[in-house]
Parts: structure tokens; sequence; C-alpha cells
């Protein structure tokens, strides 16, 4: 029988996915589109400027990868905006200069959501709140740390963001800090190799004390060692917020096999992240399909439960065909091309991530 033949007689009996049926470009699409449509998509990692929510930077249509207006024609339903603030001197002086530099951005994203334009985006503190504003219509903002450098060495600050809405943590940045060592040591700090050859004390400190106030541990950005120690020391599913995989890319900034294995068995999820460094050669362009490249590993190593998306747009991410949100269904779409169901896609636009975050509350509560 040849393919031809046995694909109209499948197409008369069967209710086959449509790629397995070998359906017109025009179907695909089109059950692509509405699958974009029905699922909360949810993007782990957007930055922000220090001027955000301000004249000079507004949320709806900045010059920017990301702005509401995108978000909405592109079908980006929520993302993480990011409380980023980049590795300085570990000194007293520096650590208030992190903390300032986290309270602009926290109060930027709040004006966002609270004031200029809180009939479009909410701010959702929990995997509910999410849900529900997907539900009624409107954007969702919630909010990442980056760089538990924000925190200097005064644990007590962490239930202070937490407060201001943060429910994700990232470890590390570019340089190791006080918490543990970074997967990109920079000669400019005159970081060895490693410096506490993992997390640190007080970095076990940190890890405890995120589970108690039910913001996720994010294990992007750092060292090997520290994501292996921080994993399995972790109550909760721990995240990492925008990295790839190792096996396809081999680049300090992706996790290996061993690591995703880690992952797994603490329940946690990798967002895989379009971020052309981490996707191909300096000099070649990384497209959607080397990302979903990176999805497909994920999946077969540990399977559908454990991975997700992100862009870091406005950080150094975007590759052809995800350069910013209003490109957004390309993923959707290229999910579908490779026979992922809705509820696959649901699980790696939100599901898997939304999940963690409402495990991360259950830990804080002690359940
Ligand atoms: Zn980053």
């Amino acid at each position: 029988m040849n393919t031809f033949f046995s694909r109209s007689l499948l197409s008369l009996c069967c209710a086959l996915p449509l790629t397995a049926l070998g359906a017109s470009e025009d179907d695909l699409i089109a059950q692509a589109r509405a699958i974009h449509e029905r699922v909360l998509t949810l993007d782990t990692h957007v930055d922000i400027p220090l001027n955000f929510a301000t004249s000079e930077f507004m949320p709806a249509d900045a010059e920017a990868q990301v702005n509401l207006n995108t978000m909405q024609s592109g079908g980006l339903d929520g993302a993480f905006f990011s409380v980023y603030v980049g590795q300085g001197a570990r000194d007293t002086e520096g650590n208030l200069h992190a903390k300032a530099d986290a309270l602009a951005k926290f109060d930027a994203i709040h004006r966002m959501t609270d004031s200029l334009y809180s009939d479009r985006i909410g701010l959702a503190t929990t995997a509910a709140e999410a849900r529900a504003l997907h539900a009624e219509g409107k954007l969702v903002a919630l909010i990442g740390m980056e760089n538990a450098y924000v925190i200097g060495q005064d644990l007590s600050l962490l239930a202070d963001y937490r407060a201001r809405g943060a429910r994700y943590l990232t470890l590390v940045h570019n340089g190791h800090n006080d918490v543990g060592d970074s997967a990109q040591p920079q000669a400019r700090f005159n970081d060895a190799d490693e410096e506490h050859q993992g997390l640190s004390a007080f970095g076990y400190q940190v890890v405890d004390e995120l589970n108690r106030l039910g913001i996720l541990v994010d294990v992007s950005h750092v060292s090997k060692a520290t994501m292996l120690a921080a994993t399995a020391h972790s109550k909760a599913p721990v995240l990492a917020s925008h990295s790839s995989a190792r096996a396809l890319f081999d680049h300090p900034r992706n996790m290996d096999d061993e690591q995703l294995l880690a992952l797994k068995a603490n329940g946690g999820v990798v967002q895989i992240v379009a971020f052309n460094a981490y996707l191909r050669p300096a000099g070649e362009t990384a497209t959607v399909q080397d990302l979903v490249n990176h999805i497909d590993h994920v999946v077969q190593l540990i399977g559908i439960d454990h991975v997700g998306i992100s862009s870091d747009f406005g950080g150094g991410g975007g590759i052809s065909g995800w350069n910013g949100a209003a490109e957004t269904f390309n993923l959707t779409l290229e999910l579908v091309r490779r026979g992922y169901s809705e509820a696959d896609i649901a699980k790696i636009w939100s599901g898997n991530v939304l999940r963690i975050l409402e495990q991360a509350e259950r830990v804080a509560e002690g359940g």
C-alpha cells in the first residue's frame, strides 16, 4: 500500500493527530491557532529596564521585544517580569545598591499592574490567581528575582520581597555570590572556577527560607555543583527559569543530562530559553526548531511534566522566529507540527511551572 493511499484510509477511519495524517498546512495552522488561543502561554523570564513603567518606557507600547500590545497580538498571555540585578561588589555599599535597584524594579512592575494598566494586566502571586486572570481575559504578570545578590547576607529581606510579589529567586547570576557558585565565573571579580564548591552554608539557609516562604528556588545561571546541591536540598520542586540542554549544545549555562535527571527526581521544571548563544555556535542563528529540539530532548529524557519555555527578552534573548512577543504563535505551531497534543502543549506553556508554584505554596504551608 502506498503512503498516500494508507493516509487516505486513515483519515476516513481514525481520529489520529492531524500531523500523523499529513494534514494540509492550512489545517495544521488552524489547529495550532485554536490551541494557542485556548492554552495559557507563560514566558518565565522577561527583563525590564530600571525606567520601566515611566514616561520613558511605557509597558503598553515601548519599543521592546515585549510590550502589552505585542503580548496581546502575539498571544503571549503572561510573563514572569524579572527583578534582575547584576552582580557587583559584595560589600555593604554594593548590597545596598543591589537592594535599591531591586526595589525600583518591584515598584515599576506594580505601577504597571496596579495603576497604569490595571485594566489589561494583573499581578498573580499564586497559580490560581494566574489562571483566574487568564480566564478573565487579562494578561498575567508574575515576578521573579534574578540574583540572590539582592539580599546580600540579609535573609530577612526574602519575606519583604515575597510581600512585593516575588515568586522565584535565581540564586546566582554571572559571577559567584554569597549564596553559591556561578556557571560563568567572572574575571572582573577575580572569581576562581569555584568558590563554595556548590551552595555556601548561607546558601542552604536561603533555600530553606525560600521553601518556607513558597518562593521557587531558581537554578538557572548557577554552577552544576550548586544546582545539584540546591536541587537535592530543596523540599519544593526547583525551577530552571531560563536554561537549555547541554546534550544538544555544550554551553555552561545549559543543563546536562545528570542535572536533568536530578531535576526530575526533585519534581522540578526547566524552561528552555530562546537565547541564541545557548542554542547555536557564535555566528549562527538559532531558530524555533532549535528551541523545540531542546524541548524534545528534555521530554525524551525526563518526561513532559518537567519542561517549559522562556524568552529572556530584554536580556539578550530572541531567536529567528521568536524575537518578540508578537511571534509567540510560532512556538505553538512548531509543537503541533511535532505531534504534541493540546494537553502536552498546555503543560509546556504554563501547566508545569504553575504546578510547581502550587507545590511550593503547599510546602510553605507545611503540607
Ligand atoms: Zn539570566
